[in-house]
């Protein structure tokens, strides 16, 4: 099968339905409703277009969607070579099978002859990755269908009438069907054609068809996150996954790493325990400070703030304020971490080095990455907290105080 040359294996995408409960208004079909500023419909065409062994792409439509139509391959901006990989559109049937049966007539009629395969893909799941869509191209090579799907994980139950459970289903060898479902082309079209002629209308997928017509068709482990948009919700959750919910959907998508550093020092004085890095550590002496003096969360704060431009820990906590007196320096680094939230950001992960010769942070290492997982809402595996001596030299070699310093890793949308 021609993989990766000019041909490629052909896409059929499948956006004739009129579905409209995903969208916005509630009157354009959820296909060219706006996810994140692109029509979904562009998402997907991009998604294949971004793939390597793809070839030609048509795209099934409503007729009272042209204009629709045409916007959206505007808001794709394609580049001219692949303006070439996309067909003219195909206007569908009344069913999704007339649809696609549309499409495949339409590639079989092509001057340049039919593909090899085809992938059949529904408008509405535009997170399809190019990992999913190559699996599917080279499984092709051995068998006549292959189809995007995920084991099911839910326990099953079936409802006996009222509400009640009558009995739990086995789950074992069931599968949920996604989309893009690869076939060789003839095989598919022809088994499409012949449904199409006995008036056989009832199938909910090709790869149903596919079966009926006695074609081998292969599961192939997908993504969870390939879903189906269908409801308001399903694409309020895939806006929010795309872009930062407190920006009113105005910004890019497109998440960039920041990184950010901070250095903080605090002398002894007397007392009998220290705040390190958010814990109570028994000591001969404590560590003096407007605040509780904790070096290690100072430095962290700073870090994060750096981070995204957000100035200092002066700058928002003035040691001028009384109300920071002997204030928990918890609140600074969780206040820190609700800035980047704003913006639409979260924690790639932190590290903090405290440098003193006392007390020993060894013993205390993983209760402090634990404590500031908890602060900042991480997991633990995204923190890290070192310490090192200074061998006897400077005033943290002579005891005198701790230093410490930090860093803090970000991803941002890169608008910001
Ligand atoms: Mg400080």
């Amino acid at each position: 099968m021609e993989r990766n040359g000019s041909n490629g294996t052909a896409v059929v995408i499948v956006a004739a339905g009129r579905g409209t409960r995903a969208s916005q208004g509630g009157d354009v079909p959820k296909q060219y409703a706006t996810l994140a500023q692109k029509p979904v419909l562009a998402r997907t065409i991009a998604a294949f277009l971004d793939c390597r062994g793809v070839g030609p792409i048509v795209v099934v439509i409503h007729p009272d969607d042209v204009a629709l139509y045409e916007k959206t391959i505007a808001a794709l901006k394609p580049a001219a070579s692949d303006m070439q990989r996309i067909r003219p559109p195909v206007f569908g049937g009344a069913t999704r099978q007339a649809s696609v049966l549309a499409g495949l007539d339409a590639l079989a009629e092509h001057g340049g002859g039919a593909p090899e395969g085809v992938l059949i893909h529904d408008a509405a799941r535009p997170f399809v990755t190019s990992q999913t869509i190559e699996k599917i191209i080279s499984a092709l090579a051995a068998t006549a269908g292959a189809i995007a799907a995920e084991p099911l994980a839910d326990t099953l139950k079936r409802e006996g009438g009222g509400g009640l459970i009558q009995e739990t289903v086995p789950r074992a060898g069931l599968w949920r069907a996604q989309t893009p479902q690869g076939f060789r082309f003839r095989a598919i079209h022809d088994a499409h054609r012949r449904a199409s002629l006995q008036q056989r209308m009832e199938f909910t997928d090709d790869a149903a068809i596919a079966e009926w017509a006695g074609l081998e068709v292969r599961l192939v482990a997908g993504s969870p996150d390939n879903t189906k948009l269908t409801t308001a919700e399903d694409m309020a959750v895939a806006e929010r996954k795309l872009i930062s919910p407190e920006q009113g959907g105005d910004h890019k998508l497109i998440m960039e790493p920041r990184m950010g550093t901070g250095f903080d020092v605090h002398r002894f004085g007397d007392g009998d325990h220290v705040w390190l890095c958010g814990l109570k550590i028994a000591h001969d002496k404590m560590l003096m400070g407007h605040s509780d003096a904790d070096v290690g969360l100072h430095a962290l704060t700073d870090a994060l703030l750096g981070a995204i431009g957000d100035g200092d820990i002066g700058k928002h906590f003035p040691p001028s304020d009384e109300k920071w007196k002997g204030a928990a320096s918890d609140q600074f680094l969780a206040e820190a971490a609700r800035r980047v939230a704003a913006l639409g950001g979260r924690i790639i992960n932190v590290d903090v080095t405290l440098l003193c010769e006392e007390p020993k942070v060894g013993p205390h290492r993983e209760a402090m990455r634990a404590r500031l997982a908890a602060i900042l809402g991480i997991e633990i595996g995204r923190v890290g907290v070192k310490a090192t001596t200074t061998e006897g030299l400077g005033f943290t070699g002579r005891r005198e105080g701790i230093a410490a310093m930090a860093s803090a890793s970000v991803a941002l949308p890169s608008s910001v």
